[in-house]
């Protein structure tokens, strides 16, 4: 599925050595804020920058509070098969709350005598159990002496009376009931609004509800988005249906005083994985205790059932009060894992096609099929299929596939066998949208999805110790059949941009995990949870990328057909993917490898972190260390780690064969550079490896001078690798900020976006831009940066004049587009500044007219900060205009606080008091986004600290705590945290005061160390700025 929860809390890492223990300090503070406002979670509003939804995984919840610890079975059990009948009890306009039954027989082999069954179970009351057997003698019984749950195990055991014998099969059967939710685990119960269905029901429409007549006040989940807007997991919906979503939160779950029951479809879904099929049916619910199952599901007569296999029969019944049900009941499955389950209960429609023998059929909401929403799925899903099929020469081995788009779904999709979930937003394209941003994100998780069909549910892993296996294979995958079927897709651009670049900003911690951890870590659900993260997916991509260059493709994928064939229906570890790669590389002789291939892959999956490679081109010596804070003396002392390295290497132009840093150090006389200045070296070609390079001041030199002479001579990605790593090696203390400021000289010749967004990211990090501002570096940057981001800007500004269409194809402009004009506005750009108030007042001219999307957020936060109060008010009434969207509505939120007069900033702020004029729950997000604008913050802090008695009964310590996080960007001293202590210890409680002062003086250091950087910066922008 698509990783869940992030990874905790980052705090960043410029500061020096003295913050060490100041560090450990602020940790045991934020844990005690941690406890205090677990609901803080969600980011504050973003400055005015970027971007339009980038492709990835949908936010998903953090790890279910409800997961309990969780035990690990006894191994004197083990299911062959399930009988599996379950019973929502839910008919269509019925009111909650919801429950459901059910019955499971499951045929165990006994592996060791015992006189317990012990299996899992969670939240579910167990009515009945009987023990049948030894089979074939279904009459005999085993008597139960008593069945027990164990809460916290998540176990339901039963003790007998008579023991079951080794060798022999028996049947447990039990009876058992649970509540259906609608909290998107387990077996869940969504409503949702159907235009398709509504229409023929003669639905009202809703105008949206009065500010203030709801008790928002006492929502409990702030902050959020505002209410009062579209809260939609589809795509933009045309105008003509854009009020459906509108309903969905009109009589969605935050307004219970209105009865959603008459306006409302219901559907019935499941999420499993990893451990919620214990509380859908008691099961052994591990992933390598695989079975088969047959399946039945009762339901109303109105929906209709699916499951992993195809149905085969569908009957009647009557429940015991005569009334009658519909009984569909499915073939039995392949042996599978428990968690890929799944049950989905609906009336959606569906739209089908057959590709090679396999029925694939896309089902969403009716009026999603009757829109055409789901056409670019089915499109792709066949291709997509046989493409994966044709490359790892596997068949996909069921006779039927069903995709869903569920309305409300917790991860972006899942890859259950034969009945996968979306999120809409994963799966519904908008024919009528002509940008392929959406598009390439839908074929991602598509292929990711289907790449899982392989990875993960042909083979699963042993335990969730190797859940890269899963999730680290697929999602090499997923870039592979995404840009066959989207070939203008650049595949390693992409993978470079989503993959490489994020999790190497991330796998530089000390505590970070390996990829691979041992099993016995891996106990509670908890500590399960925690693996579905950037490394399991990003770093396990990574690696497989890097394990797939230096085997050669055409080894690499031998090998995964033989794992995939060896362990079909079962499961393997790590070890046994390495022993297969071992058994191709023996059978073959044009790949050398230094050492065995688990030798060498273990130094990547078994260690955590990644290495830096330092380069002495004078005498050609490569060392190597783990790439770590070096300002931070204490995170170096322990880390031997040394990595087995592939190094692609390429020297003026050409590829050059293949070379192994296996040792801490090694001299390679091939690298040894001559006295000419046009004899340079590239490592990590073709993002071979997975790790960092640091090279010599020489070679550097002239690979700047290359990049401004002859940029192209150098690959894209290998470009935006050099800028990646200059930064980073600059942040840790590697080298000075001057060295990567010496590889940015060329970009007046650059014109690709996506390294454009790399450098932009780095000297312009969005939630610093006020704070930028401040200081001596802004004139200099702004010439400086302005000159070389004319070519690309006049190049992507003529588009936008003239035929914005044209940017069709272009995914990285749709992604990062609004960056670099974002940057060119806040740098003082004229022509940026008149684009955006010539777009914007086009849009006041004519509310039907659409300001371009890939730059919509800057031209309103311009075209609001170069106006008058005339351009504000229009914000505002377009913002309270009930056809706006929700992303629109964000974006108007956030554009009002781009004014540049303080009076409309201070009126603003007012609204958001009142009851009438704002949907009150918006408020936070305005104080934020005023707090973060450099005229701004001191306006918010004042209008904060004068209304604090209405704010804090309105939104409680949880929004002083964000506005501080905020305020602490702007502390330098220790005079100004002493200003917002004032106010603070007379609001907070003693252990909230300590919190709240920690933070800050930790931000303090951070911001003074940045400073540092800034006037390093300056002093060399000033002597480099007229080059
Ligand atoms: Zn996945």
């Amino acid at each position: 599925m698509g990783p869940r929860g992030g990874r905790g809390l980052y705090v960043g890492r410029r500061t020096a050595a003295l913050l060490a223990a100041l560090l450990l300090a602020l940790l045991a503070a934020l844990l005690a804020l941690a406890a205090l406002y677990g609901r803080c979670r969600q980011e504050a509003p973003t400055p005015p920058s970027p971007s339009p939804a980038a492709p990835g995984f949908a936010a998903p919840p953090g790890p279910a509070a409800a997961v309990g610890s969780g035990r690990r079975l006894p191994r004197q059990l083990l299911p062959l098969h399930y009988d599996l009948e379950l019973w929502p009890r839910v008919r269509p306009g019925q009111a909650g709350p919801f429950t459901f039954s059910g019955q499971v027989n499951i045929t165990v082999r006994c592996r060791q005598d015992t006189d317990t069954a012990v299996l899992h179970s969670s939240g579910l009351r167990s009515l009945r159990a009987d023990v049948r057997g030894p089979l074939p003698g279904m009459g005999t019984a085993v008597e139960v002496a008593e069945l027990r749950q164990e809460v916290a195990g998540e176990l339901a055991v039963l003790e007998l009376r008579g023991r079951l014998r080794a060798g022999r099969r028996y049947v447990l059967q039990l009876g058992f009931e649970g509540r259906l939710e609608e909290d998107l685990d387990g077996l869940f119960l969504t409503r949702y609004t159907d235009q398709g269905r509504s229409r023929q029901q003669g639905i009202r429409r809703y105008p949206c509800p009065v500010p203030g007549s709801h008790s928002l006040a006492q929502s409990s989940s702030w902050p959020h988005t505002c209410l009062c807007s579209t809260g939609s997991s589809l795509p933009p919906l045309p105008a003509s249906v854009g009020s459906t979503q509108h309903l969905k939160y009109v009589f969605g779950h935050e307004f219970k005083d209105v009865n959603p029951m008459q306006f409302q479809s219901m559907l019935i879904a499941s999420q499993l994985e990893p451990t919620y099929a214990r509380t859908v049916y008691p099961c052994f619910d591990e992933p390598a205790m695989k079975a088969t199952f047959n399946i039945r599901i009762v339901h109303d007569p109105s929906y209709v059932a699916l499951s992993n296999m195809p149905a085969i029969d569908v009957s009647e019944m009557a429940d015991e009060n005569g009334s009658l049900w519909t009984v569909t009941t499915f073939n039995t499955s392949l042996k599978m894992s428990t968690y890929l389950t799944a049950f989905v209960v609906c009336d959606f429609d569906y739209v089908t096609r057959t590709e090679r023998g396999n029925e694939i059929r896309i089902w969403a909401r009716k009026e999603a099929v009757r829109n055409g929403y789901v056409d670019y799925a089915l499109n792709i899903t066949g291709p997509i299929f046989s493409f994966l099929e044709d490359l790892l020469n596997v068949s996909y081995p069921l006779p039927k596939t069903d995709l869903v788009a569920l309305p409300e779904f917790g991860a972006g999709a899942m890859e259950n066998w034969g009945l996968i979930t979306f999120q809409e937003s994963s799966l519904l394209y908008l024919p009528s949208d002509k940008f392929t941003s959406r598009k390439a994100m839908i074929a991602i998780i598509m292929s990711h999805e289907l790449g899982h069909q392989w990875f993960g549910n042909l083979v699963t892993m042993n335990w969730w110790n190797d859940l890269w296996l899963n999730e680290g294979l697929t999602s090499y995958f997923e870039y592979l059949g995404a840009t066959f079927v989207e070939p203008k897709l650049s595949l390693d651009k992409i993978f470079y941009d989503h993959v490489v670049q994020p999790v190497l900003r991330e796998d530089n911690e000390i505590g970070v995990r390996s990829l691979s951890e041992s099993e016995d870590k891996i106990k509670d659900s908890f500590a399960l949870m925690s693996l579905f993260d950037s490394i399991t997916y990003n770093k396990g991509a990574s690696i497989t990328w890097m394990l797939s260059c230096f085997l050669s493709e055409k080894l690499f994928i031998r090998a995964l057909t033989l794992y995939l064939e060896e362990f079909s229906f079962s499961n393997a570890n790590q070890d046994d993917l390495w022993t297969h790669i071992q058994m191709v590389v023996d059978a073959q002789d044009e790949v050398q490898l230094p050492a065995s291939v688990k030798q060498i892959m273990d130094s990547w999956t078994c260690q955590n972190g990644f290495p830096v490679l330092t380069l002495n081109l004078t005498t050609g010596t490569i060392s190597q260390e783990q790439f770590l804070n070096k300002k931070n003396e204490n995170s170096t002392d322990s880390y031997n780690n040394t990595w087995i390295i592939p190094i692609s290497w390429m020297r003026n132009g050409s590829s050059q064969p293949l070379l192994w840093l296996d040792k801490s150090s090694k001299v390679f006389p091939e690298m040894q550079v001559s006295e000419s200045e046009y004899d340079w070296i590239l490592l990590n070609v073709n993002l071979s490896g997975y790790y960092r390079v640091n090279y010599d001041q020489l070679n550097l030199k002239r690979l700047a001078r290359l990049l401004e002479n002859d940029p192209k001579a150098i690959p894209a990605v290998s470009r935006i690798q050099l800028i990646d790593d200059a930064f980073a090696l600059t942040q840790f203390g590697y080298i000075e900020i001057e060295t990567a400021l010496e590889l940015t000289k060329y970009l007046a010749k650059e014109d690709e976006l996506f390294i454009w967004n790399v450098v932009l990211s780095n000297l312009v990090p969005k939630n610093l831009e006020s704070t930028l501002k401040n200081y001596e570096l802004y004139p200099l940057l702004k010439k400086y940066l302005l000159k070389r981001m004319l070519p690309i800007y006049h190049y992507y500004a003529s588009f936008i004049h003239q035929n914005v269409d044209a940017l069709e194809d272009d995914y990285f402009a749709q992604l990062y587009l609004e960056k670099l004009f974002g940057t060119a506005c806040w740098l003082g750009l004229q022509d940026c500044l008149n684009l955006s108030s010539e777009l914007y007042a086009k849009w006041m001219d004519n509310p039907d007219y659409k300001i371009p999307f890939l730059i919509r957020r800057t031209v309103c936060c311009y075209g609001v900060a170069v106006g008058s109060d005339k351009e504000w008010n229009f914000a505002w009434e377009m913002y309270n205009h009930s056809d706006t969207t929700k992303e629109d509505k964000d974006i108007l939120l956030s554009a009002m606080s781009c004014a540049r007069e303080s009076w409309l900033l201070y009126r603003y702020l007012q609204y958001g008091l009142s009851n009438t004029l704002f949907s009150s729950n918006c408020t936070p997000n305005v104080i934020l986004y005023v707090a973060t604008k450099d005229i701004g913050h001191r306006i918010a802090w004042e209008f904060v600290t004068e209304n604090w008695p209405l704010l804090s009964e309105r939104y409680g310590k949880e929004l002083l705590y964000e506005v501080l996080k905020v305020m602490g960007r702007f502390v330098n001293t220790d005079v100004q945290i002493q200003e917002l202590q004032v106010f603070y210890n007379a609001t907070l409680e003693e252990d909230e005061r300590v919190a709240i002062t920690l933070l800050l003086e930790f931000t303090k250091v951070e911001n003074m160390g940045r400073r540092e950087l800034f006037i390093k910066a300056a002093n060399w922008l000033q002597k480099n700025v007229d080059d």
